[in-house]
């Protein structure tokens, strides 16, 4: 955990430097450092031309854009390959910079005019547009503003023979570290080249980080400088296990790393075993263990780790790295192909959760002070029902098929429930209309995330069928800690009284209403939270896919006996740390082996 400048480089041997960060996804990686840097014009020198040299210097522009062009559309094909062709519209705008007409003549224009050369004289106008588009109080005109920058830097770099580096088309294995990494820009990561990240600032439950979990990418975050003090190509350790950066690792580091790895592929090994077996006590206490996934892509690995069913689909990672909506069609695959692939196990869809870290360009959502607190997931789908009803009738669409259930983000009190549920009733009443079936038992729930929520959770429980603790932000909202910044990480507190107060409090009112409970945020993702949950009652517990393994062969080796006594005592200290503590105490005992990150 990183609370200081000084705290986060914390031992200096020989050319060794180790970092201190907060660790975001499991396993370890040694590689080649790749600094992704914020995207900046390169240098470019002024000359003055003749006249003789105009011809030449449009033929060079030309050259330029063809090139440009050609690259971007290379990219696309790569995306779209890799992850299909809704994220690789995001670059249908930057397509469009390098046809505008207008620009090119300006270009074309100044050059005659200036007779300075080619690079400048783009540079000039270029950064003007964009300059222009950056003052609109309009977030889809505003993020044009990055379109041309970003196509700008593409021109001159090629106008300079410069090679032009992007996350999306690395050739070689790299680990990244950058200041910071967008939701956005890690869904552009691929696997085979992007092995490990680290970055400056950020959060365990920011959305950057739970992609890297998805994506199954080590990395360590909030490392409070390391991006500035890091030279390119440098060798580095990244160990998401225990939330440490090695740069320049020694021989014997090295050794040590390499002992490590023969160690995990055994446990690894091991834990394969477990992929068809249930999460089930010792004394025969069966839970649901469902996994998180933000992309129908993630699906396989779903399986391949042996859960059970999807207890939560992020559905807004399919609003980002384009420039349009997705349409009806497009959500209506999404849904079909999850839930045909974990077909007969349920899939839990989670309407649009935009908003927070989480930003869109292509909706006009005014800038706020506080995102996290603002129009946000549910209340974004209220105040726009025309884009929530698309999402909405594609759901329901889907969930013919019959294992499908859908849920509300961000839910505080019982208005947003029955104002969402109309909707869906209006879209129910137009497909039957239409003659289209739809699951007509569908069950429909609510995260609880919200403090209000947990604490009216006995008037929700009355009109929704199940509940599921988003403890994410339930921990953000309840003890004012922004879940993505890295100097207050030390206050996120899982096990602080309150949070276990406002779980329990919802889990028995809950059962008392005779209605499910869930746990989809990333406190089920660490084993000995997993386990607090467990005894706390809850019925399900999803996470990350990787962890899954993890967390079966964690609730097999316990009772559940054992489990609600441990609970019983933890419910009775005052101090998060103190509860954190006797946790430890009881996962050494029980499960001395499990690599808790
Ligand atoms: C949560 O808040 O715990 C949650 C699962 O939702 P998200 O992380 O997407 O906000
Ligand atoms: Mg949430």
């Amino acid at each position: 955990m990183a609370t200081s400048k000084k705290k986060s480089e914390t031992v200096s041997r020989s050319s060794e430097i180790v970092y201190r960060g907060i660790p975001v996804s499991p396993g370890f990686v040694i590689g080649k450092v790749y600094k992704f840097e914020s995207p900046l014009y390169p240098a470019v020198q002024e000359r003055i031309i003749t006249e003789s040299e105009i011809p030449l210097e449009i033929a060079r522009f030309e050259n330029a854009l063809i090139k440009t062009r050609k690259q971007i559309l290379d990219i696309q094909k790569h995306i779209a390959e890799a992850m299909g062709t809704e994220h690789a519209e995001i670059f249908n705008a930057h397509l469009l910079v390098l046809e505008d007409r207008v620009l090119v003549e300006e270009v074309i224009k100044e050059l005659e005019s200036k007779k300075k050369n080619i690079e400048v004289v783009f540079l000039e106008i270029s950064d003007k547009y964009a300059k222009i588009f950056s003052r609109i109080n309009d977030d889809y005109l505003k993020e044009r503003a990055s379109d041309i920058k970003d196509v700008t830097r593409r021109v001159v770099k090629n106008l300079l023979g410069q090679e032009h580096k992007d996350l999306s088309s690395l050739n070689e294995e790299v680990i990244v570290v950058a200041h910071d990494i967008s939701p956005s820009d890690t869904a552009l990561m691929h696997k085979e080249n992007v092995i490990g990240f680290a970055t400056d600032i950020g959060g365990r439950t920011s959305h950057t980080a739970i992609m890297a979990r998805t994506l199954e990418i080590p990395a360590v975050v909030g490392l409070v400088d390391i991006s500035e003090k890091i030279q390119a190509g440098s060798s580095i350790i990244i160990d998401g296990n225990r939330g440490i950066v090695i740069v320049n690792p020694t021989k014997k580091t090295m050794e040590r790393y390499g002992k490590e790895r023969t160690r995990l592929e055994l446990y690894e090994e091991e834990l394969a075993q477990l992929r068809d077996v249930y999460a089930e006590t010792v004394d025969g206490y069966r839970i649901n263990l469902g996994a998180n996934i933000e992309m129908p892509e993630d699906v396989p690995s779903v399986i391949a780790h042996g859960a059970k069913g999807i207890g939560l689909y992020r559905t807004e990672f399919f609003y980002m790295n384009r420039t349009d909506l997705p349409t009806e069609d497009e959500h209506y695959q999404a849904y079909f192909s999850v839930a045909k692939q974990m077909y007969p196990n349920s899939v839990v869809i989670r309407t649009i959760d935009l908003g927070g870290d989480k930003f869109l360009s292509q909706l006009d959502i005014p800038h706020e002070m506080n995102p996290f607190m603002g129009c946000r997931a549910i209340r974004l789908c209220l105040a726009r029902p025309e884009i929530f009803k698309v999402q909405l009738r594609a759901i329901l669409r889907a969930s013919a098929l019959g294992n499908i259930k859908l849920m509300y983000p961000m839910i505080s009190g019982i208005r947003e429930v029955r104002a969402a549920n109309a909707i869906l009733q209006e879209v129910k009443n137009d497909l039957e209309k239409e003659g289209i079936s739809y699951d007509k038992s569908m069950e429909v729930g609510v995260m609880i995330e919200v403090p209000s929520a947990a604490i009216t959770a006995d008037i929700l429980a009355k009109e929704v069928d199940f509940f599921s603790l988003g403890t994410n932000d339930l921990i953000q909202y309840s003890m004012a800690i922004d879940r993505v910044n890295e100097k207050i990480a030390y206050l996120y507190e899982p096990t602080h009284p309150a949070v276990l107060r406002l779980i329990k409090m919802t889990v028995d009112v809950a059962h008392k209403e005779n209605i499910w409970v869930g746990v989809c945020g990333e406190m089920a993702s660490e084993p000995t939270l997993a386990l607090l949950l467990i005894g706390l009652g809850v019925d399900e517990v999803s996470c990350s896919s990787v962890i899954i393994p993890e967390l079966k062969r964690t609730i097999r080796s316990v009772s559940f006996k054992e489990i609600k006594q441990l609970v019983q005592e933890v419910t009775n200290l005052t101090d998060s740390i103190e509860i954190r503590d006797k946790l430890h105490a009881f996962m050494r005992e029980h499960v001395p082996d499990v690599l808790e990150f």
